[in-house]
């Protein structure tokens, strides 16, 4: 059945969209929506840690974001505020991420790298920042427009038998699954540095904190977390965000 319905917003729902800011155009296949129930059944499946008490901070911090980021939500992409759930994970890789449809969990093995709210407030930026330009459902767009393109062969070829519609129906369902797991891109990542760092800055953090922390974290970092794996390299992206900083800084709320 949810190939299926995957196969319908996909035929409702094609065509270019603007990431907000940076106004890229992007290939949107899926509906958001869809996108966003898939994400909450794989979050449903996570090891959180209902009593953290590093829960409240990552919440408070989270929320601000968000309504930074609302500003340039003209899209409507970003639930309202009362539908963001925040976790913390029992997991002791440093890694964090933020689903569409409002979901952010915070890895407990983060918590070493970010020890001030400057530094949570950086890396919820960057991953608000991803929900909002719709990166996840950019991914599951590009995997399944392999599934449609190989399906379009098929058609091309001969007159499909209900075995292979079918397989077919499957085969998109597991890529549009499998694009939510996969990590961003090298664009995407940089895309996320920039507006978060924009986000971060309008919540009142001091963007100056991005840098070092990357700097800190690429030092430390012995292995590498997801949160890392296909990130810019780290002088690149020390120096993209450096480069952005009079930009963020603009938008500081102004001290009384
Ligand atoms: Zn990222």
């Amino acid at each position: 059945m949810r190939p299926f319905l995957l196969l319908l917003s996909a035929l409702a729902f094609v065509g270019c969209q603007n990431v907000p800011i940076t106004g890229r155009s992007q290939f949107i296949l899926v509906d958001e929506s869809e996108v966003a129930s898939m994400s909450a059944s794989e979050f449903s499946k996570m090891k959180k840690l209902p009593n953290d008490p590093r829960l409240a901070k990552i919440r408070e911090i989270g929320l601000k974001i968000v309504a930074a980021a609302r500003r340039d939500d003209k899209a409507g992409v970003l639930p309202p505020s009362s539908k963001w759930e925040f976790a913390v994970i029992n997991d002791n890789t440093p890694n964090a991420f933020a689903m569409p449809g409002g979901k952010i969990g915070f890895n407990s093995g983060m918590f070493a790298y970010a020890p001030t709210d400057a530094d949570i407030a950086v890396i919820l930026g960057h991953e608000v920042a991803h929900v909002i330009c719709r990166h996840g459902s950019e991914r599951v767009s590009q995997v399944m427009g392999v599934a449609l393109a190989a399906a379009v062969a098929d058609e091309a070829t001969k007159k499909s038998s209900a075995k292979t519609r079918s397989s077919w129906m499957a085969a998109v369902g597991v890529g549009a699954q499998y694009g939510i797991l996969l990590p961003f891109s090298r664009s995407h990542e940089s895309e996320a540095d920039h507006l978060g760092l924009l986000f971060m800055a309008r919540s009142g953090y001091d963007p100056a904190a991005a840098p070092a922390f990357w700097t800190r974290f690429a030092k430390a970092g012995s292995k590498t977390p997801e949160f890392l794996s296909t990130h810019p390299s780290d002088t690149t992206r020390v120096k993209q965000l450096q480069g952005w900083l009079p930009e963020a800084r603009a938008q500081m709320p102004k001290q009384p």
